[in-house]
């Protein structure tokens, strides 16, 4: 974090002490502040991990997460329309959504980022049915302050129009970002509009064989990578 002393001396002063008041805040000059999107399923939490387990559960499908190769479930798990009409909504539960297991340093990282005054936007394809669960889960792994939007970026479902929460595609793109922390090629239609955008790609097995649309695309192993790549565009500024 950058921060500023100041340095407040008496006008009128008898002795050449040291000053009577030092203040150090934190500022983030406003040339630093970022901001940040931030993918929810298989980039805060291990969704896919949970799918395979699920998939086992409900249809004795045993698809390790390694062989999870493409970013359509129903292709990955080989289900027909109505198991995979059941598959998402089981996987939308409440109690399964809270069950996710968090992705390793993404919370940690993004409370640094808040902490230095950026902007984190957590941009999700999760129906808005999902969103209160999604905000628990949020509260629960020490991401009260980041925001949340369910964005209709797979045509899953529908969303309730109006809502505070909810984000219309033509809102969206009047958002900018300058980066992006996505695991899904589906949503890089969405980074398009935004030419000086970074967007770090977290490693997963869908996305492994992809073609990046751009040399603005890195892929990311882990968030200690992310952490990394955002720190040096901020030190650099
Ligand atoms: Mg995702």
């Amino acid at each position: 974090m950058r921060t500023v002393t100041v340095t407040i001396l008496p006008r009128f002063r008898g002795d050449k002490k040291a000053p009577m008041f030092a203040i150090t805040a934190p500022m983030c000059y406003g040339v630093c502040v970022m901001k940040i999107y931030v993918d929810f399923d298989d980039c805060l939490c291990e969704t896919a991990r949970s799918f395979s387990d699920l998939a086992v559960e409900l249809f004795d499908k045993h698809v390790p997460y390694e062989e999870i190769r493409f970013f359509e479930l129903n292709k990955s798990f080989d289900l027909n329309e109505e198991q995979y009409e059941q598959f998402m909504l089981k996987g939308h539960e409440p109690d399964v959504l809270l069950s996710y297991k968090e992705t390793p340093g993404a919370s940690q990282v993004i409370n640094e980022w808040l902490s230095e005054g950026h902007e984190v936007s957590i941009i999700t394809g999760r129906p808005f049915s999902a969103y209160d669960a999604s905000r628990k889960w949020l509260d629960d792994h020490d991401l009260s302050q980041v925001k949340l939007y369910c964005l209709n970026k797979y045509g899953r479902d529908s969303f309730i129009k109006n809502s505070d929460f909810s984000l219309e595609l033509e809102d969206y793109y009047k958002m900018t970002f300058d980066f992006a922390v996505e695991d899904s090629p589906k949503a890089f239609r969405f980074f398009s509009h935004l030419p000086d955008l970074k967007v770090l790609v977290i490693d997963r097995p869908w996305n492994k064989d992809c073609t990046f649309p751009g040399g603005n695309y890195t892929r990311c192993f882990d968030w200690e990578s992310i952490r990394r790549i955002v720190g040096e565009k901020r030190d650099a500024k």
